[in-house]
C-alpha cells in the first residue's frame, strides 16, 4: 500500500526522544504532526485526510469516525490506555481496527501516585516554593507508614500502587466489583464489597478506574461525606470522575486534607481554575505516564499496533 498518511497527535510521543521515533520512521508511512489533544471540531476537520490516527486523548467519537470513513480513515492506534475520548467499540464495529496500549504504563503511573503522596505529606510543594523565594519556613509533615491506602479500581495501575505502598508500610484495601480477590493476592490485601466501607477506613484514597457512564461524577458530595475525616484523595484517572464543587466544599470545611491530581475535567487547565492556587491541592499536568522509559514503551507499542492493524486489513507497505 503506497502513500499511507498518518496523523500523529500525541505530544508525549512527539516530545520525548527514543526508539519509538525510529520505529515510526521505519514504517515508511508519511507522518504529519499536530499538537493534541485535538477537540472534536479539530478532529472533524482533519480526520478524513488520513489513513491512520496515532492519537492521544483527542475526541474521536462516532461522528468523527463516520467523517473519517467518508475519507481515507482505516486504522486507529491510541497511544495510552484510557479510551474515554475514543469510541473504540464503534470504530471496530464499522471495520476500523482500533488499539490502545494496556500494560505498559502502570509502573510509571504508580510511581507518580507515590510521588504525589510523599510530596504532599512532607509539604515538598510548599517548601520548594519557599526556598526559591529565599525563605526558611519549616512545616511538620506526616509519615504514610501505617496508613490505610484505599484503592478504587484494582487493575494494572491499582495493583502497581499496592505493591509500592506496601513497601512503604501502608495497609492496602481496595474496591473493584469486577476484580475478585484471587488466591495469588497477598492475604493482607483487603477487598471491600461496598464502596462506602472502603471510604470509611481509608486515610489515603486513590482512584484507578476508567471514565465511563458509571464513574463520571462518582466523587460527589455523598461520596466525599463517606470519606474518613482528614483523608487525602489522589486522582490520576480522569478529571471528570470528580465533581469540583463538592470537592472544594469538602476541602473548605477540612473534611478532606488535600486533593492530589494529575488530571482535570478540561485539559490544558483553563485560566482561573478554582483549584489552581490552593495550598491543599497539588496538580500535575497529566504527566503520570510521561517518563522516558514509559513513553518509549507506549510509543513503540502504538507504532507496532498501527502496523499490525494495517496487516490485519491486508494492507501492507509496498
Ligand atoms: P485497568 O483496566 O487495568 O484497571 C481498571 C480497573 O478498574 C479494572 O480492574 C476494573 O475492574 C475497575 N473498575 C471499573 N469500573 C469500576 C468501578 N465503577 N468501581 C471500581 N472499580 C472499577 O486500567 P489501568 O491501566 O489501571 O488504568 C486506569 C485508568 O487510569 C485509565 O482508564 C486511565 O483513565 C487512567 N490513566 C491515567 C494515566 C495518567 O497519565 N494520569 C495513565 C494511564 C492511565
Amino acid at each position: 500500500m503506497n502513500n499511507v498518511k498518518v496523523l500523529l497527535t500525541s505530544t508525549s510521543f512527539q516530545d520525548t526522544p527514543g526508539q519509538h521515533h525510529d520505529l515510526l520512521a521505519q514504517t515508511g508511512y508519511t507522518v504529519e504532526r499536530l499538537r493534541g489533544p485535538l477537540s472534536k471540531q479539530e478532529m472533524l476537520e482533519q480526520v478524513a485526510s488520513y489513513d491512520a490516527l496515532l492519537c492521544g486523548d483527542d475526541v474521536i467519537d462516532r461522528e468523527v469516525i463516520d467523517v473519517g470513513r467518508t475519507g481515507r480513515l482505516k486504522v486507529i492506534s491510541k497511544y495510552g490506555v484510557g479510551l474515554d475520548k475514543l469510541d473504540a467499540a464503534y470504530a471496530r464495529s464499522v471495520g476500523i481496527p482500533t488499539t490502545n496500549c494496556p500494560g505498559v504504563n502502570h509502573t510509571t503511573v504508580a510511581e507518580h501516585v507515590m510521588a504525589l503522596l510523599l510530596a504532599y505529606n512532607r509539604n515538598i510543594h510548599l517548601h520548594s516554593q519557599e526556598t526559591r523565594n529565599n525563605e526558611w519556613k519549616r512545616y511538620t509533615g506526616n509519615e504514610i507508614r501505617g496508613s490505610v491506602l484505599g484503592i478504587i479500581g484494582f487493575g494494572a495501575i491499582g495493583r502497581a500502587v499496592a505493591t509500592l505502598a506496601q513497601a512503604f508500610g501502608c495497609f492496602i484495601h481496595y474496591y473493584d466489583p469486577f476484580t475478585p480477590k484471587s488466591a495469588t493476592m497477598e492475604a493482607s490485601i483487603e477487598q471491600h464489597g461496598e464502596l462506602g466501607s472502603l471510604l470509611a477506613v481509608s486515610d489515603l484514597l486513590t482512584l484507578h478506574i476508567p471514565l465511563n457512564d458509571q464513574t463520571r461524577g462518582l466523587v460527589d458530595r455523598h461520596f466525599l461525606n463517606q470519606m474518613k475525616k482528614g483523608s487525602l484523595l489522589v486522582n490520576t484517572s480522569r478529571g471528570e470522575i470528580v465533581n469540583n464543587t463538592a470537592l472544594i466544599e469538602a476541602l473548605d470545611v477540612g473534611h478532606l486534607r488535600g486533593y492530589l491530581c494529575d488530571v482535570l475535567e478540561h485539559e490544558p487547565m483553563l485560566p482561573n481554575h478554582p483549584l489552581a492556587h490552593r495550598t491543599d491541592v497539588m496538580i500535575t499536568p497529566h504527566i503520570g505516564s510521561r517518563t522516558h522509559q514509559s513513553v518509549v514503551r507506549q510509543g513503540s507499542m502504538a507504532v507496532e499496533n498501527l502496523v499490525a492493524s494495517f496487516h490485519s486489513l491486508g494492507l501492507q507497505r509496498s
